[in-house]
């Protein structure tokens, strides 16, 4: 046939561009909810509370007793590009929140249906979305997201089963609630009586750790807190007027504890995050210590200065990139290894004696 041309460019609708940018934000219910965690923390909720039907699919719902939301915000809580967190570029460089770019809520809108119930202490009355007002219940939000993906087929077409999409949100309330033990978290299925997740709040790493992982791991737990000189490590608190630059924290498995694939919780900056460069690292100070095919587990969490960091290279936030990558991880490898290997030495020295 004739060659027809180029075809003219028309604007997108309105509808179709926040669809197909929902799409990049929440592409799976743990998605949802990792950012439904994000803002009730950023809230500074002490207990949250997660419900879920079909893998999430059909309800995702998220209970917390934070902040609430101001009945003057209800109506553009759900629009894209609004946010209480930040006001200008530059408050980017200084972020102490998850959220920043008003999207998430905005997203969930566009590709199901979203609902929320919310009370500040000022209220007496709990607030509806469409500004419905209910009788009085506790201080807090609920967000309730209903079928998702019900106008986006390809998504829900992409989704795997109801149970492998409930693993992947338990393991994203697990790794927060690690992350965040003073928060009480509770994870269950709609219907179920006994939550699949539930930590109290008020707790620490390692307790959480062993609720949620076992004692099994806790038993062969190592702990090191680690800064970029030895010297600052040694020295005192409060001796060095200069902050360092980075800090980290870990608790990891020693040679005992084999597992068959590595579990790595890794957070930046309090964001759950992957980092291949960091697993690879890691996993490498096991070699020789653990036997062949078996892994250890570690929780890792570094701060960085919040200049030094940049959150939003990737839509989810997943990625991050930061200032001395390669120093960082070499720093901390080395010193994990170091306490690693001086455990393994003594449990060796034990038997000798
Ligand atoms: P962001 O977190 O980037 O600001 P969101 O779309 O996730 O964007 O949320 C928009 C706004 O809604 C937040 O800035 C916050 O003010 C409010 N909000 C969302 N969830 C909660 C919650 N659970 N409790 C209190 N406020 C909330
Ligand atoms: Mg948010």
């Amino acid at each position: 046939s004739e060659p027809s041309g180029p075809l003219p460019i028309r604007r997108l609708q309105e509808s179709v561009i926040n669809r197909i940018a929902a799409g990049e934000i929440i592409h799976r219910p743990a998605a949802a909810l990792k950012e439904l965690i994000e803002n009730s923390l950023d809230a500074e909720s002490t207990s949250i509370k997660i419900t879920v039907k079909d893998g999430g699919v059909k309800l995702l719902q998220i209970q917390d007793n934070g902040c609430g939301i101001r009945k003057t915000d209800l109506p553009i809580l759900a629009e894209r590009f609004t946010t209480s967190k930040i006001s200008t570029f530059s408050d980017l460089s200084k972020l102490t929140t998850y959220g920043f770019r008003g999207e998430a809520l905005a997203s969930m809108s566009f590709v199901a249906h979203l609902s929320v119930v919310t009370k500040t202490k000022e209220d007496t009355l709990c607030l509806e979305s469409l500004l419905r007002r209910r009788s009085s219940r506790n201080d807090g939000t609920t967000i309730t997201i209903e079928n998702l993906f019900y106008n986006t087929p390809t998504r829900l077409g992409a989704l795997r089963g109801a149970s492998e999409e409930y693993a992947r949100i338990l393991d994203v309330v697990q790794k927060y609630a690690i992350h965040n033990p003073h928060v009480a978290f509770s994870c269950k299925k709609a219907g179920s009586a006994s939550p699949d997740v539930s930590t109290p709040s008020g707790s620490d790493t390692k307790t959480a750790i062993r609720m949620i992982y076992g004692q099994t791991i806790v038993k062969d737990l190592l702990h090191s807190k680690i800064l970029p000189t030895d010297s600052e490590a040694d020295s005192e608190a409060g001796e060095n007027d200069d902050s360092p630059l980075w800090s980290a924290e870990a608790f990891f498995t020693n040679a005992n504890y084999q597992a068959k694939k590595t579990v790595l919780l890794l957070f930046i900056n309090h964001r759950l995050v992957e980092s291949s460069r960091i697993k690879k690292a890691l996993e490498g100070i096991y070699v020789g210590v653990l036997p062949k095919g078996t892994s250890p587990f570690m929780y890792l969490s570094l701060q960085i200065d919040p200049q030094s960091i940049d959150v939003n290279v990737h839509p989810t936030k997943r990625e991050v990139r930061f200032l001395n990558e390669d120093e960082i991880i070499e720093r901390l490898a080395n010193s994990m290894q170091g306490t690693l290997l001086n455990q393994s030495q003594s449990r060796v020295y034990e038997y000798q004696t």
